[in-house]
């Protein structure tokens, strides 16, 4: 039989170390399910070997693989010293103002009106990925006036952050709508957004995608928390990108801001990613701290539909042993007895729909059964994504006649997904569900699958039929 993959999944970002096709055919066989293009870095060019590489493994495998481009969002940040870093000294003022001319002792130019205007004395700013921290005394149009909480050295071009402010910025620059037009163009599955501050900006990159790909919301700044129903609502996919989110956050507010941007997803059914340094000393090194192992763990404790590697396969020295590893602690913790408890804690109510009706009977009926698996004939994804909500003990195998869809849904915990045909009668689809479940190593004979289906066939959202069938021997 076939290995069958983890519920949890996982999403490789490729880079220098991991281009090749057959690298990227080894991070496949390893376990990743989606790649992520990271457009902060790299030329056109690379991204697109990247894509046809990833599509070239796909031909090969004869599996849906998914690709997301994470578009890289505005950054704001200071312009350059006159004569080499400066240092910022604990409970000094510090001055950023719009001045074009370079920056000393005291003061540095901030060349981005939009922040003067969005600022408050009180306001933290964190200059440097955090590194420095600083107080805002006094602003205006023109300046503002910081005192140093933590100092240090300050260098050229180093990034600023507000996590008190709400910035009057599209989440996308002219680069980001450049970057979304080639890749779509270039078929990706998924759009990532960097910088989401409100669900207007969700909403603005579903009218530049179309259907043309999902739109994934990164949830990287505090203001996105205050509006996070909305933007789940208004998303295909979250995304926990804990590298922004940790900088715009104290480091003890992260744990439980991820648990509830998991949860918030899960109860409304969208797939959430849990990303950045999952297992980041592999690197450098060729096997991950202890305490990174449980970092993954926890997440698939959690229910998270995927965990994330981002420099670990995209520059680092060991790609493919980290996605291995990754696999490893992945099903080593779905195999924990305890895991299932863990899972079940996070379930939400059905809603009041005939979808949600089919699916969490569904799972019932299976669980009754012993079923090898539920098979869902889908259109759009909805069903195999309502199915998912309900996070079941059997395996979701997923019937699509839309390349779209199957791509899309390799993201979604616990979804197996093959390209089939329409069915023309009841039969005809309980035939070739209970041969596809037997063909890729679901379902063994003699045992029971449980299957859903909307009539008729093809409606998207029309998900009114439970069937149980046996598999012959
Ligand atoms: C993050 O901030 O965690 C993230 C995934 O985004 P980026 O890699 O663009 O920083």
């Amino acid at each position: 039989m076939p290995k069958l993959r983890a519920n949890a999944k996982i999403v490789a970002t490729l880079g220098p170390a991991s281009s090749d096709p057959e690298t990227v055919r080894a991070l496949y066989d390893a376990g990743a399910a989606v790649f992520r293009i990271n457009f902060s870095h790299g030329a056109r060019e690379d991204h697109r070997a990247r894509i046809r590489a990833v599509r070239a493994v796909e031909r090969e495998a004869r599996r849906p693989i998914g690709i997301m481009a994470d578009l890289q969002g505005p950054k704001i940040r200071i312009g350059e010293f006159a004569a080499g870093p400066v240092d910022l000294v604990e409970g000094a003022v510090f001055r950023f103002d719009r001045d074009p001319a370079p920056g000393a002792a005291g003061r540095v130019c901030l060349p981005h009106p939009e922040v003067y205007r969005a600022v408050a004395p009180g306001q933290q700013m964190l200059v440097d990925d955090g590194r420095l921290r600083l107080e805002i005394a006094d602003c205006s149009n023109s300046h503002i006036a910081a005192t140093v909480l933590a100092g240090g050295p300050l260098g050229d071009r180093k990034g600023v952050n507000l996590p008190g402010a709400v910035l009057p910025l599209s989440a996308m620059t002219e680069k980001d709508r450049t970057d979304l037009s080639f890749a779509l163009d270039q078929g990706v599955d998924w759009i990532a957004l960097s910088f989401v501050q409100r669900p207007d900006d969700v909403a603005e990159l579903r009218t530049l995608a179309g259907n043309r790909a999902s739109v994934l919301a990164k949830i990287e700044k505090p203001a996105a928390l205050d509006n996070l129903a909305q933007i789940v609502d208004l998303a295909d996919a979250v995304m926990v990108a804990r590298g922004d989110l940790g900088v715009e956050l104290p480091p003890e507010e992260v744990p439980s801001v991820q648990k509830r941007i998991v949860r918030t997803c899960r109860a409304a059914g969208k797939p959430v990613i849990v990303a950045t340094q999952m297992l980041e000393s592999m690197v450098a090194a060729p096997t991950p701290t202890r305490a990174e192992a449980t970092d993954v763990a926890n997440a698939v404790y959690e229910g998270a539909d995927a965990v994330m590697l981002s420099a670990e396969t995209a520059v680092g020295r060991h790609a493919v042993r980290s996605v291995d590893v990754m696999s490893r602690i992945v099903r080593r913790t779905e195999a924990d007895p305890a895991w299932r408890r863990f899972i079940d804690a996070g379930e939400a109510a059905p809603d009041p729909t005939a979808s949600d009706a089919i699916t969490t009977a569904a799972r019932q009926v299976a669980d009754t059964v012993g079923a090898a698996a539920i098979v869902t004939y889908t259109m759009s994804g909805s069903t195999a994504l309502r199915a998912s909500r309900a996070r079941p003990a059997a395996p979701i195998l997923c019937l699509t006649g839309s390349d779209r869809t199957a791509r899309k849904l390799v993201l979604v915990w616990g979804v197996s997904c093959f390209f089939s045909h329409d069915a023309s009668s009841v039969e005809e689809m309980v035939d070739y569900a209970v041969d596809m479940a037997k063909t890729h190593g679901f379902a063994g004979p003699g045992q029971p699958i449980v299957i859903t289906a909307g009539m008729p066939f093809g409606t998207p959202g029309a998900t009114n039929l439970l069937r149980i069938a046996w598999v012959g021997g």
